[in-house]
């Protein structure tokens, strides 16, 4: 007998709007793939929230007993500048601009990605497949798309019908959007352009002469469209159709939208069953964009080093942090957020050290069975972390009380409570932390904070010498003092 027997998990499907029972295709068996990273640059914030939600996702499907095989890609070529149809090939762009090759670039922020997730105890997924490795799957694809009638080739390149495809299937049914209401709000094609109409989508493109990413095809030499790698990688792993799909909100129009049409197009199958789409992070209320400076990256946040926050903040602390929000929900991110959440944070997992030292009586005063199927019922409602968080904190509550004596719990109860604490804090949550525990890190913000009070009265009584000594040293052991208009902070 499986967990996952016990257990009726509802999902929210982007596809019908609706939250509907999960039932995997193949009983004990789910296929879920996860739209990756584009490697030309440090990883997102906002794009680990998203790796986030569907590592969780795929750590409580684990913990129920099913057999996961999770597939996230690499798209280390074919995406080009803005989303766009036309223009540069981001990886490209910025090996041209770094005199890169650019596998270098793709090698470089690959190993970023990595190493950030691996900061934020990701489980690595099942397959992580490349675009370029995959050239000759789309390539199929596209032939087989050609085959029946539902593109067609301009000069070198082959492009999506999507009016042709629009007759006989519904271009647009996940994203709610009309194609007569999309083709009446988009430009006029110019003489330049090769498409039939607007809304068609490249599946290959020509490659000009100084394109330096480039492979020999049936049409020319040239490079797959971005939304092609997906449907072949997915296809290929998973099956013609398979569990889940996922990846943020942003790529349901027009990726999601387009692999949805190219898999139909090509086999005559709906490709997936539950479509979920993870939602976008702010930070202090507004959009993450760099060009505004009002963006922050992981590792800014780890090490302290940032204008925006008073402290460093551990992974596992973040992690804890994103994980109060539903996936599904906008999660603003801000100090003042953050310093409410280390609390948080810190209580729940002293609260969890503490249950083997909890003495223990011939009874218990809480209902244990009641509230470990609590914590299900919050993950089976479209994995609700805020509210299993919040039932984590009643058995705080229950845990502070026997600690002071006001109640008792049975040897048996307490070996139950330790397990359930530690299946939904580590093993679902993934709250485990990789860099030193977090008690220390709030001892050392402790002391820290003590030294820069102390500094300060030095200061104020005009003893240089001293508040110069306290930066000097601190600084000699790696944490740098920052005065501002707020007070002094620190980073690591
Ligand atoms: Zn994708």
């Amino acid at each position: 007998m499986q967990l996952y027997q016990e257990q009726t998990i509802r999902v929210h499907n982007s596809l019908t709007g609706k939250k509907e029972t999960f039932v995997p295709i193949n009983e004990g068996h789910i296929g879920m793939y996860v739209c990756g990273p584009t490697v030309y640059s440090n990883v997102h914030l906002g794009n680990c929230r998203t790796f986030m939600s569907f590592d969780m996702i795929f750590r409580y499907f684990r913990h129920l007993g099913y057999k996961v095989r999770y597939v996230r890609n690499i798209t280390d070529a074919g995406h080009l500048v803005d989303d766009a149809e036309d223009g540069e090939d981001k990886i490209a762009k910025k090996a041209r601009l770094e005199q890169l090759e650019p596998m270098e670039v793709v090698q470089r922020y690959t190993v970023d990605f990595h190493n950030i997730l691996e900061k934020f105890n990701f489980l690595p997924p099942s397959i992580e497949p490349t675009a370029t490795g995959h050239i000759i799957e789309q390539i199929e694809i596209i032939k087989d798309i050609l085959e029946k009638g539902y593109a067609y080739e301009v000069n070198g390149s082959v492009y999506f019908d999507v009016v042709r495809f629009n007759e006989s299937n519904e271009y647009g049914k996940l994203s709610g959007r009309k194609l007569e209401d999309m083709i009446a709000n988009t430009r006029e094609l110019t003489a330049q352009d090769d498409k039939k109409s607007p809304q068609d989508f490249a599946l290959w493109k020509k490659a000009e002469p100084e394109h330096i990413m480039r492979w020999p095809s049936p049409w020319g030499d040239g490079f797959p469209g971005w939304h092609l790698e997906c449907t072949a990688m997915s296809t290929k792993y998973l099956g013609e159709t398979f569990d889940i799909h996922g990846g943020g909100m942003d790529l349901k129009f027009p990726h999601h939208e387009c692999e949805i049409a190219q898999a139909e197009a090509s086999n005559g199958k709906s490709p997936v069953k539950y479509w979920m789409h993870a939602n976008m992070l702010t930070l202090n209320g507004k959009k993450m964009a760099k060009s505004t400076g009002n963006s922050i990256l992981p590792g800014e946040i780890f090490s302290g080093e940032n204008d925006i926050l008073s402290k460093p903040f551990s992974p596992a602390m973040v992690r804890f942090f994103m994980m109060q929000a539903h996936y599904a929900s906008i999660l603003d991110i801000s100090n003042d957020a953050l310093l409410a959440s280390e609390k948080g944070f810190n209580k729940l997992m002293d609260s969890m050290n503490s249950i083997k030292l909890l003495p223990v009586g011939n009874k218990t005063d809480f209902d244990i069975e009641a509230w470990r199927q609590s914590c299900y019922d919050a993950m089976n409602d479209d994995f609700n972390t805020p509210i299993l968080i919040a039932k984590l904190f009643d058995a705080v509550k229950h845990i502070n009380l026997i600690k002071e004596g006001s109640e008792t719990i049975t040897q048996k109860d307490k070996e139950l409570l330790l397990e359930t604490m530690q299946n939904f804090v580590l093993d679902i949550l993934g709250l485990e932390d990789k860099q030193g525990s977090s008690v220390d890190s709030e001892k050392l913000s402790g002391v820290v904070e003590l030294l820069i009070q102390l500094r300060k009265e030095a200061r104020e009584n005009k003893d240089f010498t001293t508040s110069d000594k306290i930066r000097d040293q601190l600084a000699e052991l790696g944490i740098q003092l920052k005065d501002g208009k707020e007070g002094t902070t620190y980073s690591l």
